[in-house]
């Protein structure tokens, strides 16, 4: 299995880093995990085009991890030449913002029809709206759901994925909760989402402070990664945003509550589990 953190960044716009998004591949299996900011892109750059897909993953609905969701329906539609739907998983509402996208799309949607003689069918995506403990399969991998903790947001999720024997969570964005760390125990990797209290405090704008309470900060991110047992902690959705000279104190800042392997870093870092 191979996870590769697509977008490393938030909804602060960044030259370098793509929004929030995760790429699980495994022999039977492409998920992609949210669809920030430029995913394509990134996805271009991991060597994938969009119906190379096996589903989308969405683990809440606030816009840095569904912005792009647009690009990706349209583009897994235009780059097939069969008609094959899009299996999108994410938590109620799902279906309510797939249906309105596609209502967004829909000038587009007609003028590639009307163009195109060899492209006779309208985009179509299977929205499965999963609520916490569901289990599913996609492919040959094996999909957990559990109930995150992102208050006010609601409802929100995390995923466990296990397919080739390996394990991962992606725990998108919230504050250390039990459905987490059930979700969390044992997994070979855990990717979490987190912020920097301590930088984002030094901020002097309301806006900003608003999010430390409902985030996970590193040193959160590490203590659930310990009372979980995982084998390596992987961080992303920097916020602030990281500079390359700081990746070393990000780590040391979950060191101190993790002893397993940390991995944290730029677009497109890969770990194989
Ligand atoms: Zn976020
Ligand atoms: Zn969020």
């Amino acid at each position: 299995m191979e996870v590769t953190l697509l977008g490393t960044g938030s909804p602060l716009p960044d030259p370098r880093r793509a929004g929030p998004s995760t790429l699980v591949r495994s022999a039977g299996c492409t998920l992609l995990v949210d669809c920030g900011r430029g995913v394509l892109m990134r996805l271009a750059a991991a060597g994938l085009l969009p119906p190379m897909l096996s589903a989308v993953l969405v683990t809440h609905l606030h816009s840095d991890h569904l912005t792009d969701l647009n690009d990706v329906i349209t583009t897994s539609w235009v780059m097939r030449n069969e008609p094959e739907s899009l299996p999108v998983f994410g938590p109620p509402g799902t279906a309510d913002v797939v249906d309105a996208t596609l209502a967004a799309l829909a000038p587009d949607i007609g003028y590639r029809l009307a163009h195109h003689d060899d492209l006779t069918w309208r985009p179509t995506v299977d929205v499965t709206e999963v609520a916490p403990d569901v289990r599913f399969n996609v492919g040959s991998a094996a999909v957990r759901v559990a109930a995150t903790d992102h208050r006010p947001v609601e409802p929100t999720v995390a995923y466990r994925v296990e397919d080739d024997g390996r394990s991962v969570v992606l725990g998108g964005d919230g504050v250390p909760c039990s459905g987490l760390d059930e979700l969390c125990a044992g997994a070979d990797a855990y990717v979490q989402t987190v912020i920097r209290d301590d930088l984002v405090r030094l901020v002097p704008n309301p806006r900003f402070q608003d999010i430390v309470d409902y985030h996970s900060t590193v040193e959160d991110a590490a203590r659930t990664a310990t009372r979980a047992g995982v084998g390596t902690l992987v961080l992303t959705h920097y916020v602030p945003p990281m500079a390359p000279d700081q990746a070393d104190d990000w780590r040391a800042r979950a060191a101190a509550h993790f002893a397993g392997d940390i991995v944290l870093g730029d677009d497109l870092t890969t770990i194989e589990l």
